[in-house]
């Protein structure tokens, strides 16, 4: 809501008055909030925005006056290159050591590419519907749109992605108030040197700006630029003189007014911008080669500079953080990402200059959240250097979650806190899927009987021990091939193991889903049914038995005649307690003549108590 009264705000005062058919669009700083808005945006809330754009478009037309023609052909064009804009910064794969060339780039898709797109709709569609000049209208629209987006969007990103916050808290307080300083300059300058007509002091905001970039660096430029939009724009509503001192040949005077401030505002975007990326690129280079002690006087520093920057910022930097599948994150102290390399795209869906403005406990998963902190803290307190390589599940934001191996290291910034403290941290995670998948396998292996797939006795042992000390109540169920060692000598070995194969088949498919099922020895197999009473276990045990003497054999199967004992005992006491009443309830079965199955209770069995004293059930 918040963002559709500030984008209508912005429509209704760029808008002239008595609507689009009286007069021009000078600048459209409304463009500049949407394409920032969706940048730091997740693709789903796009349509959103889009739409809130949109009615705020239309809206703004309305209450300046224009007609329903021209309200809709805007809305539309707005929308359009606001998604194409913010399509085009996305898709580009980012390099930090080359800001100036970053700079073009950018300039070049939303400044000329995304109005030109947003002008052909626009002209076009006010030219089907209502006639009006192609030319003109789409001319007027690109220059207010890429004036618009260019001049504002860079201020508007920083405020949006949190960025300006956290440089401007991290600031001395006497550096923000010399910043203040500068930008008040700028902004009374701007507006003396466009308000009246006598002294032509339109350089001035333009050096003031500078310095400030040469002091301040990059953010600094696009906060100067703004202002000198703010109030370059102000001047011009409240009513310039500039044409008072332009050659008469740019008359009629409005419209030397208005070429005047556009002019103007491209000169500072296409000064500034590009001369703070050139110095702020200049300035980390200089702050490397100090930190390496390769360059002690000045002379020999613009002389290294340039094999530097090759070796340095395109040879390592690039090698590091944009060749290897290595993610590497840089951050600030508080741990909000100021950089991520092009490989955390393996994050899910993240691209990494969404990642930019977020804070890093978003890519680790919730469980490891404290732990990842601490490590985080000691590396910020300077308790060590760089913390040890360390598992961490990481969080994407498409909800999946990958295993990566984690390293913490401190960076330091002597620019801009004026000492050695550390002022963030560079993390590496790297990708331990693969190993993690493989650890998995191997513990599947231990855990697994390769003849029948069934897990095996030392699986089913530690389920059993968990079923105890939860403890959750059940019933413990062991079943024994009868007479397995003939049929491994009547029909020989492979033949016994095909036996084993379809015991385990038939027990899988009459056991309930969850019932864990084992191989825990030779003929012998063990079902654990969690939450069964033993009338239950009793009725579900004796189907097994009484299905497998009824399937095999010559009439049924084709195999050997097979049969099962079975005991089932209640999960009471300890595993070898339980396991032995199991085992003893399969003797007493053995003993009654095999094919059976006998229960384990009360202490006694219900065959012959006086014969086994020692079978105690307890429950
Ligand atoms: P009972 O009815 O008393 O249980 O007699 P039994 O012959 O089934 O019992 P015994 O424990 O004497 O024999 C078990 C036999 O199972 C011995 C062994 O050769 C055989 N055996 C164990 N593991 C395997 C296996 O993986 N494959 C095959 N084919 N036979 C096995
Ligand atoms: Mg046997």
């Amino acid at each position: 809501m918040l963002f559709l009264f500030a984008y209508c705000g912005l429509a209704v005062v760029a808008l002239p008055a008595g609507g689009l058919e009286r007069g021009a669009v000078l600048v459209w700083p409304a463009a500049g909030l949407l394409v920032a808005i969706l940048l730091h945006a997740p693709h789903r809330q796009w349509p959103e925005f889009l739409t809130l754009a949109a009615v705020g478009s239309v809206a703004a037309a309305l209450l300046t006056g224009s007609g329903y023609a021209a309200a809709a052909s805007m809305a539309l064009a707005n929308v359009l290159e606001a998604w194409f804009a913010a399509r085009l910064l996305r898709r580009r794969k980012r390099h930090e050591s080359e800001l100036l060339r970053e700079w073009l780039a950018d300039a070049g898709a939303i400044g000329a590419v995304a109005p030109v797109a947003g002008g052909l709709v626009l002209a076009t569609l006010l030219y089907r519907l209502a006639g009006w000049p192609w030319e003109l209208q789409f001319a007027r629209y690109v220059f207010a749109h890429a004036l618009g987006i260019m001049a504002f969007f860079p201020m508007f990103s920083l405020l949006v992605g949190g960025g300006f916050a956290q440089w401007f808290v991290r600031q001395p307080a006497g550096r923000r108030f010399e910043l203040f300083a500068f930008l008040g300059l700028i902004a009374v300058t701007t507006c003396a040197a466009l308000w009246q007509a006598g002294l032509a002091a339109y350089l001035v905001p333009i050096l003031a700006s500078l310095i400030a970039i040469c002091r301040f660096g990059m953010k600094a430029g696009s906060v100067a630029i703004f202002t000198i939009a703010v109030a370059g724009w102000g001047a011009f509503v409240a009513g310039t003189q500039v044409h008072a001192v332009l050659p008469a040949a740019l008359s009629p005077t409005e419209l030397a007014d208005e070429r005047f401030l556009q002019f103007y505002l491209a000169l500072a975007v296409l000064c500034l911008q590009p001369l703070a990326g050139h110095i702020t690129q200049n300035r980390r280079l200089a702050s490397a080669l100090r930190e390496r002690g390769q360059a002690s006087t000045a002379v020999e520093l613009s002389l290294q500079a340039k094999d530097f920057a090759i070796a340095e910022s395109q040879g390592m930097y690039r090698l590091l953080a944009e060749n290897m599948s290595d993610i590497v994150i840089k951050t600030d102290h508080a741990g909000y990402i100021l950089y991520a390399s092009p490989s955390a795209e393996r994050l899910g869906e993240f691209h990494p200059i969404e990642l930019i403005g977020r804070h890093v406990l978003d890519l680790i998963h919730p469980s490891y959240g404290a732990s990842f902190q601490s490590e985080f803290d000691e590396v910020i307190g300077g308790s060590v250097a760089a913390s040890a390589w360390t598992e961490f599940l990481g969080f994407s934001n498409a909800g999946l979650e990958r295993w990566f191996d984690t390293r913490i290291r401190g960076w330091r910034d002597r620019e801009s806190t004026g000492d050695r403290k550390i002022a963030g941290t560079i993390i590496t995670m790297r990708s331990i899927e693969e190993r993690k998948a493989l650890e998995q396998q191997l513990f599947a292996a231990i855990l697994t009987d390769p003849l029948t797939n069934l897990t095996n006795r030392r699986a089913f042992n530690s389920m059993l021990q968990y079923h105890l000390e939860a403890p959750i109540d059940g019933c413990l169920a062991i079943f024994d091939i009868d007479d397995f060692r003939s049929i491994n000598r009547e029909y020989g070995h492979e033949v016994g193991d095909k036996v084993l194969t379809t015991v385990a088949r038939l027990l899988r498919s009459l056991m309930r889903k969850d019932d864990i099922i084992s191989r825990i020895g030779g003929e012998r197999f063990a079902v654990l049914l969690s939450g069964a009473n033993p009338d239950q276990a009793e009725a579900l045990c004796q189907r097994v038995v009484m299905t497998l003497a009824d399937i095999s054999g010559p009439e049924g199967l084709g195999g050997p005649k097979t049969t099962v004992s079975a005991g089932v005992a209640r999960i009471r006491g300890s595993l070898d307690e339980t396991m032995k009443r199991a085992d003893s309830a399969v003797v007493i079965a053995k003993a009654k003549g095999r094919n059976r199955l006998e229960m384990a209770t009360n202490g006694r069995q219900r065959w012959s108590p006086g014969q086994v004293p020692w079978i105690e059930d307890g429950s």
